[in-house]
Order: C-alpha cells, then structure tokens, then sequence
C-alpha cells in the first residue's frame, strides 16, 4: 500500500483525538522515512519493516525493527556508531546540573562527576533527558491519571530538562503526553508485547471480563486497565498467537522467565489464574463470535488477527481459542 507523510499525520491525528500539535506531527512525519534510510545506509542498522501485524493506530505497514525486536539491540548499534565517530566525544558519567546562561545567553554548563562539580564552557546545549517519568511528584501533578501505575522506564528521567528549562524561561506544553504499557508482565517485569494483542489477544480482569477495545493501543490501554482491573489483568493468547510472538525478545524473555501459563480449556486456565471461571467462559465463546464474525464485539473491536489475514475463511477449526494461555 502506498504511504505518505500525509497519511501519517492523519493517522497521528486520529489516534491522538486530534490532541497531536499539527505542525510538529508533521514535521517528524515528513523526516520519518528518511531517518530510516539513514540508519540503514549510514549507520548500518540493520532495519526491517514489521509486516506480520499492524500497529494500532497505523493505516499501513511503517513500524520498523531490528533483529530480537527489543531496544537494547538498536541501542548496542547506535552506541558503536558513536564510540567510533570522531565528532562526538563521549562523558559518562557525567549529570547536567545547570545551564549558565547570563544576560540569557549560553555560556556553559554545570556537570556533576564522580569526581566532584564542573564547569564546561559552551555556547549551545541540547536538552535531550527525556521525561519526567521516575519523578513521582511531576507524574501526579502533570498526569494524575498514571500515577498509580508501575513505572518501566529509566530512573534517570526525573525531568531535569523540565527543571532546566523553566529556569531559563523557556515555554513548556503536553506535559500530560505520556507512553503507557498495558502488558508488563509481572513478577518478571518483561514486556509481554502488544503484538499478543494485534495477533488476536485479549485482556480480562479479576472477573474473567474483557473491559474494552485493546485494539485501540497498549498506551491508551494502562488507563483502562488501572480503572477497570486495578492494573492487574491477563493476556488470554493461544498457541498460534504464542508462536506468532516469538520474534520479540521480549516476549521469549517473558515465557523463559514464568510469565506464561498454560491450560487445556477455559476453566483450568480461571483456575490457573485466578479468574472468575463463568466469566472467562462467557468471554471465550463472545470473543469467539466476534472473531467469526457472527457477533457484534460489545466493546466494537474489529480488529481480530484470524479474520484479517489473507486468505482466512471463518470456520470452527480455525477458532483463536483452542488452547488458550495467560501472560
Ligand atoms: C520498556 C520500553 C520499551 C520501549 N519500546 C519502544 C519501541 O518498541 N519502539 C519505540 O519507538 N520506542 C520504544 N520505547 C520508547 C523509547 O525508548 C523512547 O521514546 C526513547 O528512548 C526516548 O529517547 P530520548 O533520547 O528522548 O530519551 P532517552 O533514550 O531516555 O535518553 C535520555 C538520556 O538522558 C540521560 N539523562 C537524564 N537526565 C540527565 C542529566 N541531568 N544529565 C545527563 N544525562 C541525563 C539519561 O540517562 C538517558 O541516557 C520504549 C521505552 C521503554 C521504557
């Protein structure tokens, strides 16, 4: 299917409820394409474009990964790339604590080593610390609607840039954007992945209920899971869904560590897990319906791996529950 930054807009657009600043949206979107030419050619990562589910939100195939699927490989890549470039000098550890800016402008700036307290002359910094998600106190003030989520992300992003800035007058805005996950699976803190979702997946809560359209995005997904199932609830996969995963590192990360159970049907699996088995049931044969197509999905998903795939036809044996599993 062709592509376009304009169909990439759109879907940013519709996916963020118009929430998205335009120009900004479209700005990233014109430089996409090229950024990952540029890894691929220039800096040698070796990219692929994920084709076997969509990502929701996205009309077409765009996602892009490395082998293993996991950040930490793409990581690996970029930091060779750095450590061998002669334009880019490296130091580490080494904490931002100021930007000396008199009379407004950059004149340097304060780092904190292992060492002790620096000074280091410049006229120009690039505040790239990312967010302010370790920070519990800017979490419940800017997004109270998180707070009481597992954070996943770095310590180190205590929102300095945020601190820095505001010190140096700089306007600040989407303070309440954040990236959520709804499948962190615990006790192993792996990312049992969204591709469970778009493989055909579902969520169910303490009462073996679904509680939405996981379709819609595992970030948008933490919020209804914290107020739905008290940020506790299971992936109900099966073993093509199962198999279909394990290209993420992640989730073969989440299977090695525990985080997977089995169970031959609906009631061993409530009993495994925990869940109200009547519920889990109920679930099972709606979402079962909703898959064939013979029933509406009361939550209005419609997007269910089985059905989309070329060349499926609906009939029982080809059923997504069969054997179904929870992470
Ligand atoms: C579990 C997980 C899975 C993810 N999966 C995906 C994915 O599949 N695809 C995707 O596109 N994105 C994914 N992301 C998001 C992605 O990792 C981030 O969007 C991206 O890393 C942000 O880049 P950044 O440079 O803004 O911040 P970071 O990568 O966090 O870099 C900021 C750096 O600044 C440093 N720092 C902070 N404060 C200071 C200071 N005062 N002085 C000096 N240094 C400081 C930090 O140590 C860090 O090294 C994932 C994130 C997580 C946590």
């Amino acid at each position: 299917m062709a592509d376009s930054p304009e169909a990439f807009v759109a879907d940013i657009l519709a996916k963020t409820h118009g929430e998205a600043d335009p120009v900004l949206a479209r700005a990233l979107a014109e430089v996409s394409a090229r950024l990952v030419e540029w890894m691929a050619d220039d800096l040698a990562v070796p990219l692929s474009l994920v084709t076997d589910f969509p990502y929701p939100g996205h009309s077409s195939f765009r996602c892009h990964t490395v082998p293993g699927r996991i950040g930490t490989v793409l990581l690996d890549l970029l930091m060779a790339q750095v450590t061998k470039s002669e334009l880019i000098d490296m130091y580490v550890p080494a904490r931002l604590i100021d930007v000396l800016a008199p009379d407004g402008v950059v004149s340097g700036v304060i780092v904190e080593t292992p060492e002790g307290r620096e000074e280091i002359p410049t006229r120009a910094v690039l505040l790239a610390t990312n967010g302010f998600g370790a920070n519990r106190e800017l979490v419940q003030r800017y997004i109270p609607e998180i707070a009481g989520a597992v954070y996943h992300g770095s310590e180190e992003s205590t929102g300095d840039a945020l601190r820095i800035g505001a010190k140096l007058g700089a306007e600040s805005a989407y303070l309440d954007a954040y990236q959520g996950h709804a499948a962190l699976a615990m006790p192993s803190a792996t990312l049992a992945g969204w591709a469970t979702v778009m493989h055909g997946g579902l969520l169910v809560n303490s009462g073996g209920e679904r509680f939405g359209d996981e379709t819609q995005g595992y970030s948008e997904y933490a919020k209804e899971s914290l107020a739905h199932a008290d940020g506790r609830s299971w992936i109900i996969i099966d073993q093509r869904i199962h198999d279909s995963c394990l290209s993420f590192q992640d989730f073969r990360d989440t299977v090695e560590t525990g985080g997977v159970r089995w169970a031959g049907d609906a009631q061993a699996l409530a009993a495994q897990i925990g869940v109200d088995a009547d519920g889990l049931k109920k679930t099972l044969v709606r979402a079962r319906n909703a898959a064939l197509g013979t029933a509406a999905d009361s939550f209005g998903r419609m997007s269910w791996e089985a059905r989309w795939k070329a060349g499926w036809a609906p009939s029982p044996s080809s059923l997504p529950s069969s054997t179904p599993k929870a992470a």
